[in-house]
C-alpha cells in the first residue's frame, strides 16, 4: 500500500468509528451538529475542496460536485427539518471514499504488474575493464559493436551476438515462456532476457534505444493512449449523461412540488429536494468510468505477460472480433529454416551451383538466404558480389565475379530470360532456379518444415470463434496446398507477389458480410508491411530480434510460436466480455436505482451502498483481465 492509501484508509476508519460512537451520544441542537461535522470533514474535506476547485475552473460537473451537493444538501435538510439526522451525509461521504480507496488500490495493483514488466529495463551495461573486471556504464552510451559482459543474474541490456561463453536465458518477461533458452557462441542475445547460468560476452548489434527491450517498453507505454470504441463510447455517454442527470434532478426538485402547489395541496419541498439529492448521488457513474479503462489496461498488461504485445485497447477490441485469419507461410506457419534437399545442375557441378547461389544471397535477410548461407558457409573465398538487387516475392539478382547471376522462382527466370527446366523429382518442394547471364544453370530444391504448434494453433483459433483461415505465399501453389493440407488451413493461395497478397486481403475484406467480422493478417514482418497495415489488425510473429515486426504490426507476438495467436484472440475475447459485463451490470443497476430514487423508494443510504457495491464488483471483475490466459 502506498502512504497516501494508508492515510485515506485511516481517515475512513476513524470517521466510521466516530460516527458509530456518536450514535450513542445523546446530544441535540448545535453541539450535535458540531460533533457530526468532525467525521464529515475528516472523510470529506478533499471531496469538498475538489468540488470547489471544479467550480472555480468552470468544469464543475464531476462526481466530487455531485457528492458535495448531495451531502451538503442532506445536512441542510436535516437542519431545516430539525431531524438531527446528519449520519446520512457522513455515510454517503464514507461510502464514496471507500469506493475511491478501493479503486486506487486496484489501479495501483495493475500498474504494479505492468511495472513488473517494465522491470525488463536494464539499469546498466558492463564493459570489460582493463583488468578484465566489469565496469558499469549507462546502456545508452554503449556504441554498436562494443563487447559487453553479462554475468549470471543480470539482464542482457542491449541486443547482440554472443562472442564467447554459454548460458541459458530466461525470456519469461518478454515471451511468457517459462523454459529457458540456451545460447552459445554465435547465437543472438536479446535484451530484456535474464542471464541465468554462465558469463556471456556479447557484441552489441544495436544501440540501446533500438534494442528489443527499449522497443517493447515504448510500446507498452504508448498502448494505453489508444482508446477503444468502448472507451470512446463511455466519454460520449458521459457528455450526454451528466447534463441529463443534473437536469432531471432539478426537475425532480421543482416540478412535483409546483404541481402539488397548483393543485392546491401541500408542496412537500423537503421530500422532493431529498429525492432529487438522492437521485444525484445515485447517478454518479463511477463504476463505468473507472472499470472500463481499467479492464483494458489490465487486459493489455495480462496479454503482455503472455508475450503478446497489443499496441492499444482499440486493437484489443478488434482482435476480439476476428473471424478470418490470413497467414503468411514462410516464417509464420513454417520455421523458415530451409534445408537443401537436392541440387540439380545443368552444366556445373553441385558444389559450384550451391556456391553461386549462396554468394548471390550473401546480403539478404530473407529466410531462404540465411538457409543457403548456412548450407554453404565458406564466405571468405575472395569472390566478388556486386549490384545485388532483391526482387520481392521473386528472388535476387547480383553480379558475381562479373557475371549476372539470378536466384529465385520461375517468375524471376522469366524476367532474366532463362528457360526453366521443371523438376520431376520434387513436385511439391520449394525450388530455387539459378541462371547466369540469362542461361539456365539448374535448380536447388529446398524444404522447410512446419512449426510444431502450427496445426494446433489453427485448431485452437477455430475453437475461439475464427471461422475462416487462409494461407498466402509467394511459394509455388503445390507447396502451398501441401502445407495447408498438413495444417488444416481452409484455403491456400500460392505464387503471390507482395502486392498480390494485399489484393487478396482486400478481396477478403470486401467479401465479408459485415464490418464487424474482422480480418487479421499474421506475418513474420519481412516484406509483409503493406498487408499488415491493410488488415483490420496486423499481427507480427517473432518480435524478438526483428524490428520490422514491431514497427509494422498492431499486435506483436514476442516469440515465433503460432499458438500465441490463439492466446491473443482468447484473451481479447474474454477481456471484452468482462468489459461488456461491466457496462450492462453498471448501467442496469444504475437505472434501477435511479427509478427507485425518483419514486422515493430508495433513500440515500441504499443509493450510495448500491453505487459503491457496483463499483467494487466492477473493479474486481476488471482486475480479472490481468489474469486471463
Ligand atoms: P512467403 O510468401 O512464403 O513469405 P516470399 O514472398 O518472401 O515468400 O517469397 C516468395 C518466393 O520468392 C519464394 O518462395 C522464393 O521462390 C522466391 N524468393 C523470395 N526471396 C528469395 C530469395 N532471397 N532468394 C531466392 N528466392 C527468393
Ligand atoms: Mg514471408
Amino acid at each position: 500500500m502506498e502512504p497516501k492509501q494508508k492515510k485515506n484508509l485511516a481517515r475512513i476508519l476513524i470517521a466510521a468509528a466516530l460516527t458509530a460512537a456518536l450514535h450513542f451520544v445523546p446530544v441535540t441542537g448545535a453541539p450535535r451538529f458540531a460533533l457530526y461535522m468532525i467525521p464529515y470533514l475528516t472523510v470529506g474535506y478533499d471531496v469538498l475542496r475538489k468540488a470547489f476547485e471544479g467550480i472555480k475552473n468552470r468544469q464543475p460537473l464531476d462526481e466530487c460536485l455531485l457528492m458535495a451537493v448531495a451531502t451538503i444538501g442532506a445536512i441542510a435538510l436535516a437542519l431545516y427539518q430539525k431531524s438531527g439526522d446528519y449520519a446520512e451525509a457522513v455515510a454517503v461521504m464514507l461510502f464514496y471514499q471507500i469506493g475511491e480507496w478501493f479503486q486506487s488500490y486496484a489501479v495501483g495493483k495493475s500498474r504494479r504488474s505492468i511495472s513488473e514488466l517494465m522491470d525488463i529495463a536494464p539499469d546498466y551495461a558492463n564493459l570489460e575493464g582493463e583488468d578484465g573486471r566489469p565496469v558499469r556504464v549507462d546502456p545508452d552510451e554503449v556504441e554498436v559493436g562494443t563487447v559487453i559482459l553479462v554475468q549470471p543474474g543480470e539482464k542482457v541490456p542491449i541486443d547482440g551476438v554472443v562472442v564467447s561463453g554459454a548460458s541459458s536465458l530466461d525470456t519469461a518477461a518478454l515471451t511468457g515462456e517459462s523454459a529457458p533458452r540456451d545460447v552459445a557462441e554465435g547465437d543472438e542475445a536479446v535484451s530484456g532476457c535474464i542471464n541465468l547460468t554462465g558469463v556471456l560476452r556479447v557484441r552489441t548489434t544495436k544501440e540501446f534505444g533500438e534494442s528489443t527491450v527499449s522497443k517493447v517498453l515504448e510500446l507498452i507505454e504508448d498502448a494505453s493512449a489508444r482508446k477503444s470504441h468502448s472507451e470512446n463510447f463511455i466519454s460520449k455517454f458521459a457528455r450526454v449523461y451528466t447534463p441529463a442527470v443534473v437536469g432531471s434532478a432539478l426537475a425532480l426538485a421543482l416540478l412535483p412540488p409546483l404541481g402539488l402547489l397548483l393543485a392546491g395541496r401541500a408542496p412537500g419541498w423537503g421530500t422532493w429536494l431529498y429525492r432529487a439529492l438522492t437521485f444525484l448521488v445515485i447517478s454518479c457513474p463511477c463504476a463505468l468510468v473507472i472499470s472500463i479503462p481499467l479492464s483494458f489496461f489490465a487486459g493489455l498488461g495480462g496479454a503482455s505477460r503472455q508475450g503478446v504485445l497489443i499496441k492499444g485497447s482499440n486493437y484489443l477490441e478488434t482482435l476480439s472480433e476476428v473471424k478470418t485469419v490470413v497467414f503468411d507461410k514462410t516464417g509464420t506457419l513454417t520455421k523458415g529454416v530451409f534445408e537443401v534437399t537436392a541440387i540439380h545442375p545443368e552444366h556445373m557441378d553441385e558444389r559450384q551451383l550451391l556456391h553461386l547461389a549462396a554468394h548471390v544471397e550473401r546480403y539478404s535477410t530473407h529466410p531462404i538466404a540465411s538457409s543457403l548461407r548456412a548450407a554453404y558457409p565458406d564466405e571468405a573465398d575472395g569472390c566478388s558480389v556486386e549490384d545485388v538487387e532483391e526482387v520481392a516475392g521473386c528472388g535476387i539478382t547480383a553480379r558475381v565475379n562479373g557475371s549476372a547471376a539470378a536466384v529465385g522462382n520461375e517468375r524471376l527466370m522469366e524476367r532474366v530470360g532463362a528457360r526453366v527446366r521443371a523438376c520431376e523429382l520434387h513436385r511439391d518442394g520449394t525450388i530455387l532456379h539459378v541462371a547466369v547471364n540469362g542461361e539456365y544453370e539448374g535448380h536447388i530444391v529446398i524444404s522447410d518444415v512446419v512449426k510444431p504448434h502450427s496445426a494446433q494453433a489453427i485448431a485452437a483459433l477455430r475453437g475461439c470463434g475464427v471461422t475462416r483461415t487462409v494461407m498466402l505465399t509467394g511459394d509455388r501453389q503445390a507447396v502451398a496446398a501441401r502445407v495447408a493440407g498438413e495444417l488444416g488451413v481452409d484455403e491456400a493461395h500460392g505464387e503471390l507477389l507482395p502486392q498480390d497478397k494485399v489484393a487478396r486481403v482486400e478481396r477478403l475484406l470486401d467479401g465479408r458480410s459485415s464490418e464487424r467480422e474482422r480480418l487479421a493478417f499474421v506475418g513474420d514482418g519481412i516484406n509483409d508491411a503493406p498487408v499488415l497495415s491493410r488488415a483490420d489488425v496486423g499481427i507480427a510473429m517473432g518480435a524478438m530480434g526483428s524490428d520490422a515486426a514491431i514497427e509494422a504490426a498492431d499486435v506483436v507476438l514476442m516469440d515465433d510460436d503460432p499458438l500465441k495467436l490463439a492466446t491473443a484472440v482468447r484473451i481479447s475475447r474474454k477481456c471484452l466480455r468482462i468489459v461488456k459485463e461491466n457496462i450492462w451490470f453498471a448501467i442496469g443497476i444504475k437505472l434501477a436505482c435511479l427509478a427507485l430514487g425518483a419514486l422515493g423508494l430508495a433513500g440515500m443510504w441504499l443509493a450510495i451502498f448500491a453505487d459503491v457495491g457496483v463499483m467494487v464488483l466492477a473493479v474486481l471483475n476488471a482486475i480479472r483481465c490481468m489474469y486471463l490466459r
